[in-house]
């Protein structure tokens, strides 16, 4: 049996291919659906029959314009991958956004709810000095529920706040992995600066909205000029790469973002995590660090990493806490290097 297809074959499954390209178009902000379907039937007609091309002017009509296709089509193909790629990127904002109204709300929230509690109690005050003792026992009654109102509306909030926080998470994050890309350092192929400073300033707005501990681990080289000055900077390339590497196998929880902070300085912002698991994890890092032979021109080229660590705490600024850490880390440098400090 001939197992070639035939030139006729051929072009009848391009032909459907091209047609079924355009029966599931979707609409493009400067091309709707059906003037694509349109577009792409009339180059099936083209292929199959010789019908003049989209955009030919006359000139194609009985002869095949095979590379004008293949240009159209790579176009088209091109520009959904760029009104894709916008699309997500807008609805990341607008999820940041929202996340960042929440975190408004709660604050006023809490600021009025001080409010009504410090008026409510004034008030009690007054009534107990100019009123016999039962009005004063009814008042004080009164306030003492009011309060009990606002500390059962605060638990509902949190607990819905909670919730919703939850959810932003992972979209946010699935978001996040499809941008992935444009936000990677080329030789560590860690997160960059850029995505670090955004995913910091996410982090303090998503802690202030959920229970759970934030912390940030900053790791700096220890005298990683060395390395440079003495094996040439291709080999300082090569055991950023390996410490880059490590970091991530070390802190590899759900939400741990590791990042090239610059130069030969990492970091690490965690989530859902306590002092007991933090100190464990940095101290692992810092271990593994240590331990790393990092081939190079064949000698094992070994380091180690001076790490300063913080927790987020309440009301701080992303600023102020990159700083506490950034204390943290030169607490390590003085005390010797290759060891971890807590703020
Ligand atoms: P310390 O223990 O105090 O951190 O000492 P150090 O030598 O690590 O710190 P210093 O800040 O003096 O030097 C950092 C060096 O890191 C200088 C710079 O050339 C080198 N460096 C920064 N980025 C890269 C890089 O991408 N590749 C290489 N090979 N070297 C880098
Ligand atoms: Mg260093
Ligand atoms: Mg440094």
């Amino acid at each position: 049996m001939n197992q070639t297809a035939s030139v006729d074959e051929l072009i009848d499954a391009l032909s459907g291919v091209l047609r079924d390209f355009g029966r599931y178009a979707f609409d493009l902000s400067r091309q709707d659906a059906r003037r694509t379907e349109a577009l792409f039937d009339q180059w099936a007609q083209h292929v199959v029959a010789g019908v003049e091309a989209p955009g030919g002017a006359g000139k194609t009509a009985g002869r095949r314009d095979y590379p004008g296709l293949r240009r159209a089509f790579t176009q088209h193909r091109q520009s959904e991958q760029s009104e894709m790629t916008q699309v997500q990127d807008s609805l990341r904002e607008v999820v940041w956004a929202f996340v960042g109204g929440l975190n408004r709300l709660v604050v006023d929230d809490a600021a009025d709810d001080a409010k009504v509690t410090a008026t409510l109690s004034q008030l009690a005050f007054k009534l107990g000095k100019s009123s016999p003792i039962e009005i004063r026992s009814v008042a004080l009654e009164a306030v003492a529920q009011v309060q009990a109102v606002f500390e059962a509306r605060r638990a509902r909030q949190q607990t819905q706040m909670q919730s919703l926080a939850e959810k932003l998470e992972t979209l946010g994050t699935q978001l996040e992995t499809a941008r992935k890309d444009s936000t990677t350092d080329a030789l560590t192929h860690l997160y960059n600066r850029r995505a670090f400073d955004e995913q910091l300033s996410r982090t303090v707005e998503l802690a202030a909205l959920r229970a759970g501990g934030a912390a940030l681990v900053m790791i700096d080289l220890d005298h990683f000029k060395q390395v440079n000055d003495t094996y040439g900077h291709p080999a300082g390339d090569a055991v950023l790469a390996a410490v880059a590497q490590t970091c991530v196998r070390v802190f590899k929880r759900k939400g741990d973002f590791v990042a090239r902070y610059g130069g030969e300085e990492l970091v690490v912002l965690m989530r859902d995590v306590d002092e007991r698991e933090l100190e464990a994890l940095a101290e692992k890092a810092r271990g593994a660090i240590a331990e790393l032979k990092v081939p190079f021109e064949k000698k094992a080229l070994r380091i180690t990493a001076s790490l300063g660590a913080a927790f987020w705490k309440r009301g701080e600024s992303a600023e102020a806490w990159v700083k506490r850490s950034d204390a943290a880390l030169y607490s390590a440098k003085s005390a010797g290097r290759n060891r971890v400090v807590t703020a």
